[in-house]
Parts: structure tokens; sequence; C-alpha cells
């Protein structure tokens, strides 16, 4: 099964090539990075801070930019619960199939939006739609923003994968130091809230923390 699934692997070889970007903390401590991508978003970003809550978790938001103009206050309840925020380009747009300008414009256009919430954190936290950045964008954006990969995809987003699939994906591949993405919005909810649960609930008796980047 997993070769119909090219992302269900840990990242270590593009980590090997790309490693101005992070793909996870090496660390010895049990220590997991949580990643919510697409918010901010009515009831799935809101759930997901609940599920966060009740375990003292602390965790980073990649955020679209429209839907930081559209829902302000959601993106504000993200930081007032002391996570982390990043930015995921205005339109989710997919570098590989985007013009540099155009491209650059719209990580600039999501910037807007943040800074209207005066976040003076340096450098700002960027994750590439899809993971899709060509060498020669990140090369513009490189002085100011920190590129945040990842070390396990969980497919919450992929409805050809099971929720129990997602979660048993998930289970087995994050270790210590792990970045770990998940999806608020409504395409990856049935797997994102069968998943999310379990996965805090199982690493927490294991001893891991949760941590922002
Ligand atoms: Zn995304």
């Amino acid at each position: 099964m997993n070769f119909l699934l090219p992302y269900f692997y840990r990242t270590d070889l593009p980590k090997f090539f790309f490693s101005k970007y992070w793909w996870r903390k090496s660390t010895n401590e049990k220590v997991i990075y949580l990643t919510f991508d697409d918010g901010p978003v009515p009831i799935y970003t809101d759930w997901v801070l609940g599920q966060l809550r009740q375990y003292e978790a602390k965790a980073t938001f990649f955020c679209v930019g429209e839907n930081i103009q559209n829902y302000p206050a959601i993106f504000i309840k993200i930081m007032e619960e002391g996570h982390s925020v990043g930015n995921h380009t205005h339109n989710h747009l997919d570098g590989w199939r985007t013009p540099n300008t155009v491209y650059r414009e719209n990580i600039r256009l999501c910037q807007q939006e943040m800074d209207k919430f005066e976040l003076d954190r340096k450098p700002i936290l960027f994750r590439p739609p899809y993971g899709k950045i060509k060498n020669s964008q990140f090369s513009t954006i490189e002085k100011e923003y920190q590129v945040v990969m990842w070390d396990v995809v969980t497919g919450d987003f992929d409805t050809r994968i099971s929720p129990e699939v997602c979660w048993e994906n998930a289970r087995k591949l994050t270790r210590n130091g792990s970045i770990v993405v998940f999806h608020d919005s409504e395409k990856a909810s049935p797997s994102l809230y069968y998943t999310l649960p379990r996965f805090l609930e199982y690493f927490a008796k294991q001893g891991f923390r949760f941590e922002k980047l």
C-alpha cells in the first residue's frame, strides 16, 4: 500500500539536500512539534485549540493570508493561547506552478495580514503549500523567513486514507524532535478528529512534550 502513498515516509533524504529548511529538530528529548496548516477557519481551528489545551500542548499554525483576513478573531485566539504562527502564502499557491514574482507577492500579502497583529518574530516561519518551493523562490525569502517542512506527514488531508490508517501512520513515524503535519480544515476533519486526540493521549503517556517552533 505504501508505494501508492509517496508522502508516507520520513523525510531523511530531502533533509540532506535542503539543509537550510527545518525538517526535524535533532534532539534526544521527548519533544514533538505539531503543526497545523491552512487555517485559521471556524470550527476546525477552534476544535484543534481545544484539544491542545487539554494537554497543555503548544503547536505551530501555518496560516493562509485570506483566512486570516476572513477570520482575524481565530488568528488572535491562536496567538493568545500561546501557539506560534507562520506564513503559508495568501492564497495557498503551489510554488512549482507559480511565477516567482507572483509567489513572492503572495507571501507578502499573507505577511501584510499577519503584520496587522504586530508580530515581531524574526525570522518569520514559512511553510510552502504542498511543500513545493523552487530554489529561486527560496533565495528571495531566505533572509527574512525560516522555511519549515516536516518529518511526518499524517495524510489527514487525503480522503483515500482512512482515519485509522492516518492514526497508525502518525503513531509509527513520529519520534524525538519530529515536526508533524496536520491540517485544520474541513477536508482533513474526519482523519484529524480521529487521530489528534489519540496522538496527544498516546504520546503524552509516553512522556512526550508538545512544543511550538
Ligand atoms: Zn497547506
